[in-house]
């Protein structure tokens, strides 16, 4: 990491940090760990989000640090620096975008390694295994003490886009980077609880509407699954706390790549694209505008259900080996 990120933060006051639409948990932990991490700093320092929380982050957002848009504005404050965190791209700021017009001075810090460095600083490492990760050597160079507020939030963040420490994505690094937030005596069992062993019972109930939608395709090693509005309304669950789900199709014996289509509207899908072995997911949901990971990755794609299924099984046919 270069030193000149750290000047970064002389001299300015006003620091906006705009984690990604549908959040999860390493761009709420990464962004709740900065703003206490720049409250530290003496900075003034607004989250800015419009999107809810999945049920199981709520307990970060304790004291409600992070605000809408409609808020902000009702402050006229001036930005003197725009933090974006665990976002590949600037459509990930979704309805957001607009607030890079009201300062140039933009630091993206990301992991995704399809991030098309969009900021005028660009603090991007597709080794890390979350966004936590590179935030803590940040606080670790700027000389800022991490305490338990800002251990949580990291925990979060590294245990989320990790799957709890089994995904390929876990390094020796992560692990000693856990290892020393467990130091800072935060309450590793709760956190544990509030995030995995918390889940609003409607959410149950809708994984078995979603698991009677599955289908297996070339021979059971490409999962689908769905969720649709009807099936949202039916079970009363909120869009954001889908989080998850994919993973029992991707857990299935045999199944490579997981699929799993949300409908966000009648023509509006959001693709979920997960890959056990070798498979590169990323590259499929970049043929679509969307990005990821080699392992997890996704994009949007405007038709109905049934078509971008077929339209995403005949990419996968023609990549398939
Ligand atoms: P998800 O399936 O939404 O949990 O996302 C899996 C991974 O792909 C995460 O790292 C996301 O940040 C990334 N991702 C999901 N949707 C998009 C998108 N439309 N554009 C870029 N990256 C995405
Ligand atoms: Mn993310
Ligand atoms: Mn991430």
């Amino acid at each position: 990491m270069n030193n000149y990120y750290l000047e970064l933060f002389e001299g300015r006051k006003n620091i906006i940090i705009l984690p990604h639409i549908l959040p999860d948990g390493d761009t709420i932990g990464s962004s709740i760990a900065l703003f206490y991490a720049l409250k530290k700093l003496e900075k003034r320092v607004y989250i800015i989000l419009n999107d809810k929380l999945p049920s199981n982050l709520k307990f970060l957002n304790a004291n409600s640090k992070i605000i809408t848009t409609e808020d902000f504005e009702k402050l006229s404050i001036k930005p003197d620096l725009i933090i974006t965190v665990d976002s590949s791209d600037i459509d990930r700021l979704g309805d957001r975008a607009y607030l890079l017009d009201l300062c140039s001075e933009v630091l993206n810090i990301d992991h995704h390694s399809t991030n098309t460095n969009y900021g005028k600083y660009n603090l991007v490492n597709s080794k890390a295994a979350a966004c936590g990760e590179i935030i803590y050597e940040l606080l670790k160079k700027l000389k800022i003490y991490i305490d338990k507020d800002i251990a949580t939030a990291l925990y979060v963040a590294l245990s989320t886009d990790t799957g709890s420490f089994k995904y390929s994505n876990t390094t020796p690094s992560t692990l000693r980077i856990a290892a020393d937030l467990i130091e800072k005596d935060i309450d590793f069992s709760f956190i544990n609880t509030e995030l995995y062993q918390n889940k609003p019972i409607n959410k149950i109930k809708l994984l078995s509407d979603v698991l009677n939608s599955l289908e297996l395709h070339f021979d059971g090693k490409l999962a689908v699954i769905y969720v649709t509005n009807d099936m949202l309304k039916k079970n009363k669950i909120d869009i954001s706390d889908t989080d998850g789900i994919i993973e029992y199709a991707r857990d299935i014996e045999g199944v490579n790549i997981a699929v799993l289509l949300k409908e966000f509207s009648d023509n509006t899908i959001k693709v979920s694209l997960r890959s056990k072995y070798d498979f590169d997911v990323s590259i499929i949901a970049k043929k679509f505008g969307g990005g990821g990971h080699k392992k997890a990755a996704g994009c949007t794609i405007y038709d109905t259900i049934d078509n971008v299924k077929n339209i995403l099984l005949n990419t996968f046919r023609e990549n398939f080996r």
